[in-house]
Parts: C-alpha cells; structure tokens; sequence
C-alpha cells in the first residue's frame, strides 16, 4: 500500500454561493486544457441542488451556447480559488463523493498495523500483548506479520490473550485452527482448561468451575 496525502481529510469548503458545506469528490480522470489534469486526486465540489450558481447556470449556459448544462463550485484541496465544473444534469458527480469516514479508518487501520509490526521485535522482551493481537485479530493485515505475530503466543504466555481470539471471527479458516491448537497449548502449558459451560478459565483438576458452579 503506498503511503498517501490524507490532508484534505480535515478540510472544510464551503460554497460562497449557497454557504452550504461542500462535498469531497473522487477527481474524474480526465485531462484539462494543457493535459495536467488538475493535479490532485479530489476536489470539493458544491453538489447543493438549490446553490445559486447551480439553478442560474442553465440558464447562463442555455442562451450563451445553447447547450442543456449548468455549472457546479469546485475548489481545490488547500485552496480557496473558485473555479466551475460544468455538469450536464444534477446527479453528476454524485456517485464520486468520498467517504471521508471509511478512508480515516482505513488510514488509522493502517498506522496500527505499521505500528504494531515496528513493536513485534521487542513484543517477548517487554511482555507486550497488544501488537500481536492487534495483528493477528485485524483481517486486512499481511498474512505474513498475523503468522509472525500468532508465532509469539506461546512465549508471551498471556492467558489474557484467549477471550479476544475466541471472540473474533477468523475469516480463514485455517489461521482459525492454528490459533486454536495454540490457545490449547497455553492452556496445558498453565494447568488451566476453559469451562464448557461458561467458557471461564478454570484449573486443568477442577471438578465443579469457580465460575458458574457447574460440575465437570
Ligand atoms: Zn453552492
Ligand atoms: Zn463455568
């Protein structure tokens, strides 16, 4: 995955026509007057069906060139120069909007698993759970850095680690099983088994579990 400029994630456009908030638009991909295209990957684009600029702009463009077509406000990322698309009908650009949510959570997705990898070296030495679990339990990380991650189970030897692996829904089956015959072997390795009954940790001996008083 390549690294990318999220900046314009935190940015506010409003149209000075109609001084509604702007909307953060995938840029088409098509080259403009030199051929530069315009040089970013989004722009914001007023999409308000009632902005001045827009509901005047048949007009404008029906009795200078006799086309059916009107104009949207368009500013650049880190500018606050007007400029104007021309749209031909009101849902264009509509189906480009980006979903600045779902691309913020992609980003910090992708920070915790770049950290979470740097901590992995030093994750037995310090005693340090989380970047394993951070790893092996986020589906969309590398295949590779979950299997280095889950390699370090055993040697961390935290039994906290197996409420939040039960919990979670392997998509691959396979890592599944791997995770489950090491949480077993945690298990044995402490002379702890989980309840049946409850799922609680109880010891490997016991008879009737501590937690939900059931009889073994
Ligand atoms: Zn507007
Ligand atoms: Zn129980």
């Amino acid at each position: 995955m390549v690294m990318q400029n999220y900046d314009y994630l935190d940015e506010v456009h409003i149209c000075p026509h109609c001084k509604e908030e702007m909307s953060c638009c995938e840029a088409p991909q098509i080259h403009v007057g030199d051929g530069l295209g315009w040089g970013s990957d989004v722009l914001f684009i007023c999409l308000n069906d009632a902005c001045s600029l827009f509901l005047k702009g048949w007009e404008n463009i029906d009795s200078k060139y006799g086309h059916h077509a009107s104009y949207r406000y368009m500013e650049l990322p880190r500018s606050k120069e007007g400029n104007v698309m021309m749209v031909g009908n009101k849902d264009a650009f509509k189906a480009s909007v980006i979903d600045k949510e779902a691309i913020r959570r992609q980003n910090k997705r992708y920070h915790e698993e770049k950290e979470a990898i740097a901590a992995l070296d030093t994750c037995v030495a310090e005693k340090n759970l989380t970047p394993v679990l951070t790893l092996l339990l986020d589906e969309a990380a590398n295949r590779e850095h979950r299997r280095r991650a889950m390699g370090y189970l055993l040697q961390l030897n935290d039994l906290s680690c197996i409420d939040p692996i039960r919990n979670h829904q392997f998509r691959d089956s396979s890592f599944e099983q791997e995770t489950n015959l090491i949480v077993d072997q945690l298990l044995k390795n402490n002379f702890k088994k989980e309840c049946p009954y409850c799922l609680e940790l109880i010891k490997k001996q016991a008879k009737k579990c501590k937690h939900c008083q059931a009889d073994l």
